[in-house]
């Protein structure tokens, strides 16, 4: 387990820090006994020596909990000191792990990953005390040989592995986890963060934005800065994004704290629904349009609440 840096962002330093030889993986050749470690096949999937596609890759079957546990300890640790190095924030906001809140269904194996509570407690937790959720999506990023440890094979995007959001699956697997998290009463002032440490897919920045606009989920990040040090001067305007819409490179602890910011000291509200312009028209014409902002919304929100379609 790492033991230092954990004000720091990830990068292949930190990655380099937490591997151990069960992360690494057994690769070899059925054609012709051609046989590595590293932690993940290569792109190609062909073998080096011969050319053959028989390759058989084992791994420690633990290995994807093990690196689940250390990233989000890191996640833990690294939010943890943005909140504590905040005079706005600290004592006043906490992160906690595995947190559970049955009204939301998080419990048992779909707790929070991590969560800003409004008050330092443990144990099942009230909706209305939880200020974020965040579902951590994190890997191991680069591929390493067992052999050299020096520096990393390949970046991200340079071997079979797909790590963190990269990998489609953990796209999904997250948008369905903030659907459940929505479809639950008292969700609707929580907003829903997704924590990576690569890019998403070219391919899928625009479900990863669509799923922002629509408010299903509110940002999703990368704690990677520089995650392009094998071949950093490929195409590295697509191969490491400094944003989309929904996605956001953070590459400092002061831009993770504007973020943060940003969503503890405002009143949010998740709004979705299928409606008919006439019929909001209708409900913004009825609305008492003498009182206070935060009143009227407040109103126009409570309004909404039985649109739908008959
Ligand atoms: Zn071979």
């Amino acid at each position: 387990m790492i033991q230092t840096r954990y004000d720091a962002l990830w990068s292949h330093e930190i990655e380099q820090e937490i591997l151990t030889d069960t992360m690494f993986a057994t690769i070899s050749c059925r054609q012709c006994g051609y046989v590595e470690k590293s932690v993940f096949r290569g792109s190609s999937g062909k073998c080096p020596s011969c050319g053959s596609r028989r390759l058989v890759v084992s791994e420690f079957n633990q290995r994807n909990a093990i690196v689940a546990d250390n990233t989000e300890k890191f996640a833990l640790q690294l939010f943890q000191s943005v909140v504590n190095n905040s005079d706005i924030l600290k004592g006043k906001f906490f992160i906690k792990r595995n947190v559970e809140c049955p009204q939301l269904e998080l419990r048992g194996r779909t707790k929070a990953d991590l969560a800003i509570l409004d008050d330092n407690l443990d144990g099942p937790i009230h909706p209305e005390k939880i200020k974020c959720i965040f579902e951590v999506k994190m890997s191991l990023i680069w591929n390493w040989s067992y052999e050299d440890r020096s520096k990393p094979l390949a970046d991200y995007d340079g071997h079979a592995g797909r790590p963190s959001i990269y990998r489609t699956d953990s796209i999904l697997k997250a948008i369905g986890k903030a659907a459940i998290t929505r479809a639950c009463r008292g969700s609707e002032r929580i907003p829903f963060v997704v924590v990576g440490n690569a890019p998403p897919p070219v391919a899928y920045r625009d479900k990863i934005d669509g799923t922002v606009r629509s408010g299903l989920i509110q940002k999703w990040i990368s704690l990677t800065p520089t995650p392009l040090v094998v071949e950093s001067t490929k195409s590295p305007g697509n191969r490491n994004p400094k944003e989309t819409f929904g996605f956001s490179r953070i590459d400092s602890t002061a831009e993770l704290e504007d973020i943060f910011m940003n969503i503890l000291t405002k009143d949010w509200r998740y709004v979705g629904a299928m409606v008919e312009p006439k019929e909001i028209g209708a409900i913004i014409r009825g609305l008492d349009l003498s009182r206070t902002d935060e009143e009227i919304g407040e109103a126009f929100l409570t309004s909404m609440e039985g649109i739908k379609i008959d």
